[in-house]
């Protein structure tokens, strides 16, 4: 008889508004998904299909308190349309992605810039400055039924009470079909998949004490105090 040697660890979980609780499967991300912010960072938005990056499922924290990670003196906020995954499809075409949606959330895609840079310079992987602990908050999960598909809302961050990220949905360069259609050629998406979709322009720094406050238009909020 073969027994696990210790307890698997406990899944994810997120809340979902109105009761349950989301588990969460693999965490996708998309880079440079709005025009403004890819010229913040110095690239051209025009010519870039979507490209992906990953975190880890534990990356995602709900509790609305987030550890200052270590390693890093300049960590960065991504305010951002998460994309909750509840059913399973690979090759998907554009036009039946959303069929693969349970729901849609706020959230931060935390960034240690300084760590990025230097990954970019030396062409080395975003791992260590994108899938840390505590990477990835997250507001409640609002099922399809009660939000819809949101294509266009406006997409804000404060922190401290002060504007730092103002977009709009409208304004991604790669709708939420076609990012979820362009991952399912790359991977079969899974439920309890999330995707972040990728942040408008106004990323910057976040230091400990702060409380960066986040809404999207007609999906939800998120509120998280670094510590
Ligand atoms: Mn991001």
């Amino acid at each position: 008889m073969s027994e696990l040697v210790f307890a698997a660890p406990a899944g994810v979980v997120v809340p979902v508004a109105g009761g349950g609780l989301f588990p969460v499967r693999r965490v996708f991300c998309v880079g440079r998904n709005y025009a403004a912010h890819a010229r913040e960072m110095g690239n051209d938005p025009d010519r870039e299909p979507p490209f992906f990056f990953c975190k880890p499922a534990d990356a995602v924290v709900t509790g609305g308190e987030v550890k200052y990670p270590s390693a890093t003196a300049n960590l960065h906020h991504e305010m951002e349309l998460v994309v909750a995954i509840g059913r399973g499809g690979a090759d998907v075409a554009a036009a039946d992605a959303l069929g693969l949606v349970f729901g849609y959330a706020a959230g931060l895609d935390l960034t240690r810039r300084d760590l990025q840079d230097e990954a970019k310079a030396a062409r080395r992987p975003w791992d260590m400055s994108k899938g840390f602990d505590e990477s990835g908050p997250i507001g409640e999960i609002v099922p399809v039924g009660k939000v819809g598909h949101p294509a266009a809302g406006r997409i804000v961050l404060k922190v401290n009470g002060e504007v730092r990220q103002q977009g709009d949905l409208a304004d991604q360069i790669w709708a939420v079909p076609e990012v979820i259609a362009a991952l399912s050629k790359l991977v079969r998406l899974e439920a309890g998949d999330l995707i972040f979709t990728g942040t408008p322009d106004g990323v910057g720094p976040l230091v400990r004490g702060d409380l960066a406050e986040g809404e999207i238009e007609g999906v939800g909020k998120l509120r998280v105090r670094m510590v």
